[in-house]
This record gives C-alpha cells, structure tokens and sequence, in this order.
C-alpha cells in the first residue's frame, strides 16, 4: 500500500551520532505517515545525513548529490534535505553549490523536521530555492527520543550529552554541534527503562564525549550505575570516552556491573606528546597508560580500541614511531585509523600548514593499518576455543547466509549454524572457532 505522504530515503555518513539521528529523522517521519524505502530513485524525501569530520565524507555528499540533479530534474517534486555535520557547517554554501537541494538542516534541529520539510515543499515550488535552518540555540529538539521509542532490533542508542566544550585543534564538531548541553539524568534513566520495557537487552549511551557528562552533582559514573541496574538490561555501553574524564570511578562502575560491557572505546589521537599538545588534546600518553592499566587491573581481558590520526602538521617520522609503540604496548583490540586533513574553521586548518606530503600520511596509515592488524589478529587468537555470548544483530557482511552479532567485549562474531531470523535479537552462546583479522568465527554452543 502507498503511504499517503509518501516514501524516504535516508543516506548517512559518520558516527554513531549521526546514525541515532538517522534512527530519530525515521521515526519522526513514519509518525508523519512516511514509509521508508531502500531507494533513493523511488522515494519523496531524500535525506542525506552527513559528516564533517573529514574532507572524504564531505567530497562524497556532493558526488552523491550530483547524481541526483538527474532525478531532481525529472521529479522536481522530490524534496532533497542535507542535515547533519555538513550541513551545520556548510549551511548556505551547500544550496550555491548544489542549488537542486530543498533543505538544509543542522543537527539540533531535528525535531523540526516534518515543519521544515513541508515548509521546503511550498518554498521550493513558489522560489524553486531551498530553506536553511542550523540554529544552534534550540535544545528542545536535541534529545527527543523518537515518540514509540527508537529502536534497531534488540539494541538501542541513547544519547546524553550533545556538543563538545574541548578544543581539538583538528576537529570540527565544536562548531557543528555546539557547546555541550547534557540530558536530566532521571530522563535518561525513565528513557532506557522504557526500552528495555520494549525488548531491547542491549543500550548503548552516546555523546561527544560521553564521560565529560554530569546532572548537578551527579557524574557518568553515577548515570552508568542508575542504568546498569535496570532489571531486564543485559548489556550497557558508551561511547565516545575522552581520556581526561575517564575517572577511577568510572573504572570502578565497570568492574562492579555485569551488564557494562568489558569494553572502552578511548581515542588517543597518537602516540606522541608533542603531537598530542599540537592537538590541544588536554591528556598526554603517560596518563593514557595510566588509565588504561588501572581499567585492566580492575577488568582482566577488557577490551580497549581506539581512534588515531596521522600527518598531522609537525608530525615527525619520530613521533609517527611513538604512534607504532604506543599500538604494541597499548595493544588495542580494534583501531579507527585516518589521514589528518584540514577541515575549515578548525584551529589547524587556520594555524598550521598541512606539511605532512599526503604520500607520506598514505604509507604511515598503511604501516599503522599492518602493525595493527598482526595485533588484532593475536589478540582474537586467544579467545579460539572459548564459549562467549554473542548478540546476534544481523547478517554478516561477507556472507549474508550467517548470522552476525557481538561478544560483550565488542568483537565480531559470525555464528555458522545460528538461524538468520529466529536468533536476531537474541543472545547465544556461541563457541568460537577461528580468528580472523577484524572478527572471529564461532558455533552455537550446545
Ligand atoms: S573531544 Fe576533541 S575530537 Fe572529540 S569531539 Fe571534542 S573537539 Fe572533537
């Protein structure tokens, strides 16, 4: 049956932000009496949900708009949105370049979706020129939560905190999402009741920097508690943690909670002092190390990934060395690796010259990406042979016959022999049988 409004389509770029927005802009739009679609051709409403975070995602939203100049033409009706970091940043700008877009929309403005898209509808076919909306000063819309609940099978994100008030001399998100604005914290709690009311076993709790967050006198560590105890929850996570507000405390809540899962997501950025100050991080390796070995002093066999950059500008092929070391010691279990580029408006694209050769930056990623893979590789060989529970979410992306989930310490595991529509959702234990680089192989166990 066709929906009376129609279908859309959402493309999304970038983080786990981005893609509980994504979660959000579908609810509210099925609320509308929209229905989704998997093509971009047939829909009425076209999102596109970006990233700024590197120039990459950026040339890919203008080559994915591109295409759809074709179809703009022949279906002038069909409204074309750009929200997200992008569109935050680039507001105006996108439309000039790109002048078939209907709408473009900041990340804060969300709960204004269906106003504004019927707004771009009428302005579009009066003007035939798009509508901007990126104000930043609306927190109303931030944390609305989808109405019925946002859910993706048994797993659900919930975000906390929005915005940044760090300064990282490379980062854009400052600007994009705005100075940090937390969530009451009984909201928060009633939020992840509900959910789990409605099925979800596993929560994943969200924000910039996630730790940075607090309700009055209350901290993270007092919010992971609150959720960690709710009856009926199996699995609690968060993500991203910023190393100068991982507290002992925080360490501690893990340790004693079952439900919070043996994994901290701790981006170090490189392995290098002076870099790191370059960066204006606000943390220096000595106290990552730190960090982390009280956290696997506490947790035995916890696992920690991370997110590096390299090239960036004044890194020495000394301090790209002290990023190697800092893998071999730190031993992640998984590593999100990129080039540095300039991003406008940020402190390094302004203050520095972008003086690593991209050459250069190519051949230390790969290096990187090889040293990092040998680790992961080693570190999933021990857990063959082990029985681990795995929520399973889906189907693998190699092979679509078998079923793939997660271990609490968020590896992948491809369970050969769990049936594809009756075990989504649940959680099996499961045998593992081989490692691989970026995920493991495993058996329902019997
Ligand atoms: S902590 Fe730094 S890298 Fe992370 S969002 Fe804030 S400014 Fe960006």
């Amino acid at each position: 049956m066709t929906s009376p409004r129609g279908s859309y389509f959402i493309k999304t770029w970038g983080c786990q932000m981005n893609v509980q927005d994504e979660q959000k802009m579908a609810s509210l739009l099925q609320d509308e009496g929209y229905t989704p679609t998997t093509s971009a051709e047939h829909a009425d409403v076209i999102l596109l949900n970006t990233c700024s975070v590197r120039e990459k995602s950026e040339e890919k939203l203008f080559d994915f708009l591109g295409r759809l100049k074709n179809l703009k033409t022949k279906s002038p009706q069909t409204v074309i949105g750009v929200t997200g970091c992008v569109a935050q940043q680039e507001g105006e700008a996108v439309i000039k370049r790109a002048g078939h877009v209907d709408l473009v929309m900041g990340p804060r403005r969300i709960g204004r979706l269906p106003e504004l898209l019927t707004q771009a509808r009428t302005r579009s076919a009066v003007t035939r020129s798009g509508i901007v909306d990126t104000a930043l000063d609306d927190l109303s819309a931030i944390f609305w939560d989808g109405g019925r609940g946002v859910r993706s099978g048994a797993m659900a994100y919930l975000t906390i905190m929005e915005g940044c008030n760090m300064g990282c001399a490379f980062c854009i998100v400052p600007r994009t999402r705005g100075r940090e604005v937390h969530r009451p914290m009984a909201q928060i709690v009633e939020e992840a009741r509900r959910r789990v009311g409605q099925g979800i076993l596993e929560i994943e709790l969200l924000g910039q920097t996630v730790n940075a967050y607090r309700d009055g006198r209350k901290a993270f560590h007092h919010l992971l508690e609150a959720v960690a105890i709710i009856p009926g929850l199996k699995r609690l996570r968060f993500t991203s943690s910023h190393p100068a507000f991982f507290t002992a405390n925080t360490a501690a809540a893990m340790a004693a909670h079952e439900t919070i899962c043996p994994h901290l997501h701790l981006p170090v950025q490189s392995g290098s002092d002076a870099v790191l100050k370059a960066m204006r991080r606000g943390h220096g390796i000595a106290d990552y190390f730190r960090r982390l070995e009280d956290l696997r002093r506490r947790i035995p066999g916890v696992a920690i990934s991370t997110d590096l950059m390299v090239g960036f500008p004044g890194e020495t092929e000394q301090d790209f060395q002290a990023t190697l070391d800092l893998l071999r010691q730190a031993r992640f279990s998984q590593v999100y690796a990129f080039k540095y580029s300039p991003r406008p408006g940020t402190t390094a694209a302004t203050t520095c010259d972008d003086d690593v050769p991209e050459s250069l930056k190519g051949r230390r990623l790969t290096q990187l990406f090889a040293l990092q893979e040998e680790i992961s590789l080693e570190e999933n060989q021990q857990l063959v042979g082990r029985t681990l529970p795995v929520l399973l979410a889906g189907p693998s992306r190699r092979d679509a016959s078998v079923a793939s989930g997660r271990t609490p310490c968020n590896r992948v595991v491809n369970v050969h022999g769990a049936r594809l529509e009756e075990d989504m959702g649940r959680i099996m234990m499961a045998r593992i049988t081989a490692a691989h680089r970026h995920s493991l192989s495993a058996k329902p166990a019997i």
